[in-house]
């Protein structure tokens, strides 16, 4: 059967009983409104290509209603042939005009609505396509091609716009940034698709392990970052510390063989007295990162904060910063 559906609006019980019969020879499926009223409810309601719809219904003028589904943002791929009663050139000008497609003058032949049918679902099978590829290329675009996850640039647009808001309304958000220990020493022993397989596998542990309002992706070559909306530091804190635990647990399976690895994690969060921006937000887990690699790698370690806020944070989190004994 066809997946082209065709709405038949017609007060004529004859013609509607004509028109479906001939759709359904010709392989489409069809439903049918007797009312402009019934046809707004449905047409609004259920799934539909294409509208064969008369001008003069009891209730409303058809070209009123061609007006409105031509408005409605969600009905941009339908396509609307007007049945005009008389050859009325100013009736078919004002029906074109205000949003039917096409239109066929009663009483017509079959054959001719059957092509003007043909000619629409061209048109609306080009416009699905259309809206796939671009919906395609939309999520590409902010996708990383080998692990998955956001890409940088996603995650940079999405970071502003959280941290903005978290900022407005004095809400929570934390950061971690995560790195790879020791990871050009994997590709330079197994090879680069053995350090692929590694970096596939990281992505899908991150992933599998933050909320679903949480943001992961891959921020740069080994590099990743997750955005945790409504946590506070000692909770970023204590996921950090379960991606830590989870990686240094079990060796990644790759195509030869388990490979042992390990990952720094930088946090930072927002309330903060010196954390202004998004950038700074980014630059504070960055140094918390870089201060974890320095201390001995494996391990956790956040901002340092030096007003009150941090103290009793840092107080309730006391493995933190100790972590590099391991
Ligand atoms: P550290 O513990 O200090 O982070 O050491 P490291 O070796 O992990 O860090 P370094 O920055 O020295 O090396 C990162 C390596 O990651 C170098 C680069 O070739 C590799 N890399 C970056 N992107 C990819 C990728 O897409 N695939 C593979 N296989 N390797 C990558
Ligand atoms: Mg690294
Ligand atoms: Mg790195």
């Amino acid at each position: 059967m066809s997946d082209f559906t065709i709405a038949v609006v017609d007060d004529d019980a004859a013609i509607r009983r004509l028109v479906r019969l001939f759709l359904k020879r010709a392989g489409y499926e069809s439903f049918e409104c007797t009312t402009g009223e019934e046809a707004r409810e449905a047409l609004w309601q259920q799934p539909w290509d294409l509208a064969i719809l008369d001008r003069r219904l009891p209730d409303l003028d058809g070209v009123v209603l061609a007006h409105q589904v031509r408005s409605h943002p969600d009905f941009r791929t339908r396509y609307i042939i007007m049945l005009t009663g008389e050859d009325d050139q100013k009736d078919k000008v004002e029906a074109l005009d205000l949003g039917a497609d096409d239109y066929i003058t009663k009483p017509f032949q079959y054959p001719e609505l059957l092509a003007r049918i043909r000619a629409g679902k061209r048109i609306v099978d080009l416009q699905k396509e259309l809206l796939d590829t671009n919906k395609r290329l939309e999520l590409l675009s902010i996708t990383d091609g080998l692990t998955k996850l956001h890409n940088h640039r996603h995650f940079q647009d999405e970071l502003a716009r959280t941290f903005d808001e978290a900022q407005r309304y004095q809400r929570p958000l934390s950061l971690a940034m995560i790195d790879l220990d020791f990871f050009k020493k994997i590709n330079d022993t197994h090879g680069h698709a053995v350090g692929d397989d590694v970096l596939k596998r990281a992505a899908a542990m991150f992933r599998g392990s933050v909320r679903s309002t949480d943001l992961v992706a891959r921020y740069g070559g080994e590099e990743f970052a997750v955005m945790m909306p409504e946590t506070p530091l000692a909770d970023g804190i204590a996921f950090a510390e379960k991606i830590r635990k989870l990686v240094e647990s079990g060796p990644i399976d790759t195509q030869v063989g388990p490979v042992p690895v390990t990952v720094s994690i930088g946090i930072a969060s927002v309330p903060h007295t010196r954390i202004h921006t998004a950038k700074e937000l980014i630059v504070s887990a960055d140094k918390a990162l870089y201060r974890a690699k320095k201390n001995g790698r494996n391990q956790v370690q956040a901002e340092k904060r030096r007003d009150g806020l941090a103290r009793s944070t840092e107080g309730a989190a006391p493995r933190t910063t100790t972590t590099a004994a391991r």
